[in-house]
């Protein structure tokens, strides 16, 4: 479905026919002050969109299915993996230092901490760097494990998962990404990760919606 973006005077004519459909074109040119001919094309486009339908000798009447419901149908069917950036992650043997650098070099401002079978061991963010900065030990000294959120804490997202559901998680936990994990079938919580959503993702989805782009994220 491709979101369209309504006119003023589009919105006013399906609020006019909203309220007073079935409603002749003539009567809603009337209630304007424009000819019927100024109407043909926005009506057209109201049809077309799905907001209003119309009948021979009845008229225009509205279809129940306001821009809200088309957003919220337009955003229902994107999912994680339509969306997701590639993860940035550090072996679990690495310093608190070393993530400090990765954090700079690859400017993200989470990384993902994981074990020698690649696994997702948790989560390290600017904070906790800071926290172990201002007890002002070295950070070389510091392994990052000491400074992570362990796995047993950690919030994840699914490929599958709607982009819907895991902004849900990031605004319920108050966190800015979440690892976008496939879960491995060896009998304990094992995460390989896949991607990362972020803050920054949603937003530019939504900037993406605001500007009509939102048929590019299903593919
Ligand atoms: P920042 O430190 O830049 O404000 P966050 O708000 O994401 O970043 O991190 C706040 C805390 O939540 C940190 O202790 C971090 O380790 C933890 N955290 C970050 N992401 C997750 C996650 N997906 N699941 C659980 N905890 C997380």
């Amino acid at each position: 479905m491709k979101i369209i973006s309504l006119s003023n005077r589009q919105k006013r004519i399906a609020e006019i026919v909203r309220l007073e459909g079935p409603i002749t074109g003539e009567h809603i040119a009337e209630r304007l002050s424009v000819t019927r001919a100024a109407l043909r094309s926005d009506l057209a486009i109201l049809v077309m969109g799905g907001i209003l339908d119309a009948r021979p000798k009845v008229g225009y009447f509205y279809t129940g299915k306001n821009t809200l419901g088309m957003l919220m149908e337009e955003i229902s069917g994107i999912c994680v993996k339509d969306l997701q950036s590639v993860p940035v992650a550090i072996s679990q043997e690495k310093s608190a230092y070393e993530a400090v650098v990765t954090m700079f070099l690859e400017d993200v401002g989470t990384i993902f901490v994981v074990d020698e079978a690649g696994l997702l061991a948790g989560v390290v963010s600017r904070k906790d760097l800071l926290k172990a900065a201002i007890n002002n030990a070295d950070l070389h000294d510091i392994p990052v494990v000491m400074v992570m959120t362990p796995l047993s804490k950690i919030i994840v997202a699914h490929p599958e998962e709607s982009v819907a559901a895991a902004a849900r998680k990031v605004i319920d936990n108050e966190i800015d990404s979440l690892p976008v994990v496939r879960t491995v079938d060896d009998g304990k919580r094992s995460y390989e990760v896949v991607g990362r959503i972020t803050k920054t993702n949603f937003t530019r989805l939504l900037v993406d919606l605001a500007e009509g782009k939102g048929g590019n994220y299903h593919k």
